[in-house]
């Protein structure tokens, strides 16, 4: 009989120039530069040459302006899931109205580009917060993978600092906790679900229960937890890209023998190099061909699809709510 492989899942982050632009503090953004008519046909293209389906999250602003081109992907088999309305990756510091709004906005948006309502979300920069978790249980959302377990975020932070032009005092404050703190280093590797508690309404009253969220973190590297996403596994190859496959096939491997599921992620600038987008060039392998990153992605996706069953979040959502067997966490984040 042949052997089953375990579910392994994967999925792009559809940034746009802009938000990188705005993230980096780069005058310009807000004219909404895109190369989302380059970086979409290239990404399926790398999907449908190893015949996988994946999940691409939206941003609302760009599902409203690029409709015709975002409808493809569910046209191709792929799941939709919502990225948020304007990608900011400071995120969970927004008042309450101004979190649930980013959310429901980027929902309308992405329905009435592709005619999916998304059921899963992921935290622009992975930004996620107590209340972002409990908004998405209340609008129904099946899932989260908004949580990355490593510690070089505040090391990543650094970096984007560095390359930065002089940021305004709000400016730093906004983006002072960008891409998390050394504490999500701790955060488990494994799928789980988030409980919560309700508490008393304004009556008095006790509020009606709130589902379980399941929560897919994006998957780092068991033990060391640094990020073995696409774009980490391009920057290592900066000095060597078979060094760079060995360390993302240790990492598959490492994940196959202590059953932990892999969420694999792709960005867009794994797709396309400098020369595509000179804006930003600031980004680690941007200087590497783009055909030379394109065929890493594919040797990357092939090797995920070897070991695993690979298969977009939504279904790997299912699949894990299945097994019946998940551990239940409150949100421990801050508010
Ligand atoms: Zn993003």
């Amino acid at each position: 009989m042949a052997k089953v492989k375990p579910t392994a899942s994967v999925s792009l982050d559809l940034d746009n120039q802009w938000s990188y632009m705005r993230t980096h503090g780069d005058a310009g953004w807000d004219s909404y530069p895109s190369y989302l008519a380059e970086v979409v046909p290239l990404a399926l293209q790398a999907l449908a040459a190893q015949g996988l389906k994946a999940t691409v999250f939206l941003v609302g602003r760009d599902a409203q302006s690029h409709r015709e081109l975002l409808r493809q992907i569910p046209e191709k088999g792929h799941e939709v899931g919502n990225h948020s309305q304007n990608h900011l990756q400071w995120l969970h510091q927004l008042p309450r109205p101004e979190l649930e709004r980013e959310i429901a906005q980027a929902e309308d948006a992405i329905v009435a580009a592709t005619g999916i309502r998304p059921r899963g979300f992921r935290g622009p920069g992975f930004a996620c917060s107590a209340t972002l978790l409990q908004i998405l249980a209340e609008r129904g959302y099946e899932y989260d993978c908004s949580t990355f377990p490593t510690f070089i975020g505040p090391l990543a932070r650094s970096y984007y600092f560095m390359t930065a032009r002089k940021l305004t005092t709000q400016e730093k404050e906004e983006r002072q906790d960008l891409f998390g703190d050394v504490r999500d280093g701790f955060r488990p590797l494994r799928s789980y679900l988030w409980t919560f508690d309700r508490g008393a309404g304004p009556a008095q009253a006790p509020l009606p229960e709130l589902p379980e969220l399941l929560e897919i973190p994006v998957t780092t590297m068991p033990g060391a937890r640094t990020p073995i996403h696409m774009s980490y596994v391009l920057y290592l190859a900066q000095r060597s890209s078979f060094l760079a496959l060995r360390y993302l096939q240790t990492a598959l491997r490492l994940c196959e023998l202590l059953k932990i599921e892999p969420s694999f992620l792709l960005h867009p600038l794994d797709f396309i190099s400098g020369d595509t987008c000179s804006a930003l060039r600031f980004f680690p392998a941007m200087a590497m061909p783009a055909t030379d990153k394109r065929a890493l992605v594919g040797r990357a996706l092939h090797m995920l699809a070897d070991r695993f069953d690979v298969v977009p979040m939504g279904e790997h959502a299912r699949r894990l709510r299945a097994s019946g067997s998940l551990p239940r966490k409150k949100p421990d984040l801050a508010a």
